[in-house]
């Protein structure tokens, strides 16, 4: 039995097929290299280079690797860009992943998880928000997400496939033993945009409003550790493989961190402080998001390793400093 990875290249891909490879099992990669690296794939994992969509080649490894589950997490993720071009998300992200659920249950997959996002619930109050709450994603981004949980509802009761979706709060951290990270350029995500600044990659950073119904005016997020969330997928694996009925279920530790404790936390780790600017609200944000996780923990058996937001940022400071060296070893 091999698990399919898509975007295995990408940030959280990379991470799940380390944390596949190191619970034993037989990977195989597939990725279009727009955004993910050939080196970010663990080399004991197959990589092939193409497109979801490619229903025959797909096809193909699905049968040459005996494929019994596909993780996927292959797809667009920045919100504004999804606002800016609403149709290539649909494409790249709902199109495809159509085309994907339609090849697995061709060929018999009987099991997919799907990356899905915390952005399918809209904005949020500052009470964790459970699976059940008002659906109603504020970008291209989060409804290209919320069809494709649609769609393999609909095709688990149509056909003999079986699926978990996991809704993704604020991922961030690296792999604790170095061996990969976040590293696509131009970031945008606090904590990595917070570690770039700490080690002098960026001459400031910006706090994206101070005025928000917060306890210290700043917005809230639910960050969680990237090996933590590969763990819940590796759970949701063994539980279809069980024979576990479809589920959508958040991933997120249930308690929230302000922008300003985030920066706290960096300038902890880094031992030295760094430019951070106030700033004006970022069009589109939310004062809280937070998950209600109860679903994730009784359903997968999953109990977070590294719920803790030091240990986080430690790791993405870390991994920020070896893609240092990484990229001047490379010219
Ligand atoms: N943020 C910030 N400065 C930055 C990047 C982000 O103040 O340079 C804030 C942003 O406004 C939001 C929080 O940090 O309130 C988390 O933003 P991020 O982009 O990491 O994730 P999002 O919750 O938007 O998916």
């Amino acid at each position: 039995m091999t698990v399919l990875v898509t975007g295995g290249a990408g940030y959280i891909g990379s991470h799940m097929v380390w944390e596949l490879l190191d619970a034993g099992e037989s990977v195989v990669v597939l990725d279009r290299l727009s955004t993910g690296f050939e080196w970010a794939v663990a080399p004991e994992a197959k990589l092939v280079v193409g497109d979801v969509a490619d229903k025959e080649l797909i096809g193909g490894i699905i049968r040459d690797n005996h494929v019994d589950a596909i993780i996927h997490f292959a797809g667009s993720v920045v919100v504004p860009e999804s606002v800016a071009d609403p149709l290539a998300y649909y494409e790249n992200n709902t199109s495809k992943t159509r085309t994907l659920i339609e090849t697995a249950v061709r060929e018999g997959v009987p099991h997919f998880i799907f990356s899905s996002t915390a952005a399918v619930y809209g904005g949020a109050g500052l009470e964790p928000v459970r699976e059940d709450a008002r659906l109603a994603p504020e970008s291209p981004y989060g409804l290209s997400k919320l069809m494709s949980e649609w769609m393999l509802r609909d095709a688990s009761l149509a056909h003999d496939i079986r699926y978990t979706a996991l809704r993704y709060f604020n991922v961030a951290g690296a792999d604790p033993k170095g061996r990969t990270g976040q590293s696509t350029p131009g970031a945008t995500h606090l904590i990595k945009v917070a570690c770039e600044t700490a080690l002098g990659k960026r001459p400031f950073m910006q706090v994206f409003g101070t005025d928000y119904p917060t306890p210290d005016g700043t917005c809230m997020r639910d960050y969680i550790h990237v090996s933590d969330l590969a763990a819940a997928h590796r759970l949701a694996l063994q539980r279809l493989r069980a024979g576990g009925r479809s589920l959508v279920a958040n991933c997120g530790y249930s308690h929230g961190y302000s922008v300003l404790e985030v920066i706290e936390s960096v300038r902890r780790a880094f031992g030295r402080d760094f430019e951070v600017k106030m700033g004006d609200r970022r069009p589109g944000d939310a004062a809280a998001v937070v998950a209600n996780s109860d679903l994730a923990r009784t359903e997968l058996g999953w109990t977070p390793q590294r719920d803790d937001l030091d240990q986080i940022v430690a790791d993405a400071l870390a991994w920020e400093r070896i893609l240092t060296s990484k990229n001047s070893a490379r010219g």
